[in-house]
């Protein structure tokens, strides 16, 4: 059992909904010495790939991508969330439908941080059903960058996101998987390592 699986079994919340609840230590309150720990893993996981940038969404992303982009030695960019239209021209966009809040958000990333040259890392904090990643994996696309490798801190396995993209061909490295959990007994299933 890695350090990540650890912490979800001694501080995560399983909440009615499909959501588990870690705002302890990954997404409000924030460990630190942990993502240390993510980001060697995941250069770890990632060693050989040619990555020059990374790239996550707002908010939870942030934090992860950036400690992360420290064994990487490379910057990160962050997709915006807005509420505006009218941005075609200088900015790259996607819809992301929101899996915790259940809304729609544009989401943007301007041209100037991302072009044809990029060999991207994407990061997020989640994967539930892969709209946050989709949208992420588009503007990718758009800026005609490539996709190296996408590191999720928590996969949840029982929902279509992680199968989806590994179909697309992407190498997908979650450091913790939930394949089952009850909000009624608080359990908590990991995948076993392949
Ligand atoms: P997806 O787009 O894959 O359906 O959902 C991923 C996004 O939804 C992540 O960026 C994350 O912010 C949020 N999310 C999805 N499931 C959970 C969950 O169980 N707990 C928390 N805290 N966030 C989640």
């Amino acid at each position: 059992m890695n350090c990540l699986e650890e912490r979800i079994l001694k501080d995560g919340i399983v909440k009615e909904g499909n959501v588990l609840k870690v705002d302890s230590f990954l997404n409000h309150q924030m460990d630190i010495d942990l993502f240390n720990e993510m980001g060697k893993e995941w250069k770890k996981r990632f060693e050989g790939a040619n990555i020059n940038k990374i790239l996550t969404i707002e908010a939870s992303g942030i934090g992860i991508a950036c400690i992360a982009a420290q064994h990487f030695g490379v910057p990160v960019v962050f997709a915006k969330k807005s509420k505006s239209v009218n941005l075609e021209g200088e900015m790259y966009v996607a819809e992301v439908e929101s899996f915790t809040h259940k809304c729609k958000n544009q989401v943007i990333v301007a041209k100037k941080f991302l072009n044809e040259n990029d060999r991207v890392l994407i990061i997020d904090d989640f994967l539930a059903n892969g709209c946050a990643l989709q949208g992420l994996i588009q503007i990718v696309k758009s800026a005609g960058a490539t996709v190296e490798g996408i590191g999720i801190a928590v996969e949840k396995g029982f929902q279509a996101g992680g199968r989806i993209i590994r179909n697309l061909g992407f190498q997908l490295e979650s450091l913790a998987i939930v394949d089952d959990m009850d909000s009624k007994t608080g359990m908590i299933k990991f995948r076993e390592e392949q």
